[in-house]
């Protein structure tokens, strides 16, 4: 019932004074069988899953945000393809958790950027290829079709992200910005990301 991924719902008891409680019983809720027989569903899982319970320290963004954890392992679960899932679902959790992305427009000149584009770690967002130079770095490449699907990801609607799809070349564009994000803002560097690392590449049967 404790493995990584299960929802189960938890009985404590106090102990009196004392820090931790008693486990008196536990109940499954839901498991993931068909995830965790894949590597890469599962190192995608693991990614997510790790990404949304460090964003989730206010109690506000808890509850939408395990509630997308939920949809994007179900949509694991169903066999999607991972890569869109682990970006579209990671920028989601980002936006619920107060790190949105600034994607409609240049973070420096306002206006509709054109490129070359790229990606301010320090500003979260998208610089145009006029305001390139004067942009705060560290820089990320950003190529319009990466651009384009991060901003369809962080617009849209939960229930609509597993319709998303880019190539592994867009998804590792991504992922750096993502990870060099999490790193800058939050100090934060997962520890399942080197898992996923080690799975992402699809290898032929
Ligand atoms: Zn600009």
């Amino acid at each position: 019932m404790l493995e990584p991924l299960n929802r189960v719902v938890l009985f404590l008891s106090p102990r009196p004074g004392r820090d931790l409680e008693f486990l008196q019983k536990g109940e499954l809720i839901r498991s993931y069988p068909h995830l965790r027989r894949d590597l890469r569903r599962l190192g995608a899982a693991a990614v997510l899953a790790e990404l949304a319970g460090e964003l989730a320290s206010p109690p506000e963004a808890a509850a939408p945000i395990f509630a997308a954890l939920e949809e994007a392992l179900a949509r694991l679960e169903d066999g999607l393809p991972p890569d869109s899932l682990l970006v579209s679902f990671a920028l989601h959790f980002l936006k619920l958790g107060g790190y949105g992305f600034h994607l409609a427009t240049c973070g420096l000149c306002g206006q509709e950027p054109s490129p070359p584009l790229a990606f301010s770690i320090p500003r979260g967002g998208v610089v145009c290829g006029a305001c390139r130079p004067q942009a705060p770095s560290p820089l990320a490449d950003l190529s319009p079709g990466t651009w384009k699907f991060l901003r369809q990801a962080q617009e849209m609607p939960r229930d609509r992200l597993s319709r998303l799809a880019l190539p592994a070349w867009q998804r590792d564009q991504s992922l750096v910005l993502i990870r060099a994000f999490l790193r800058h803002h939050l100090a934060l560097e997962l520890k399942s990301w080197s898992f996923w690392e080690k799975v992402a590449i699809e290898r032929p049967p």
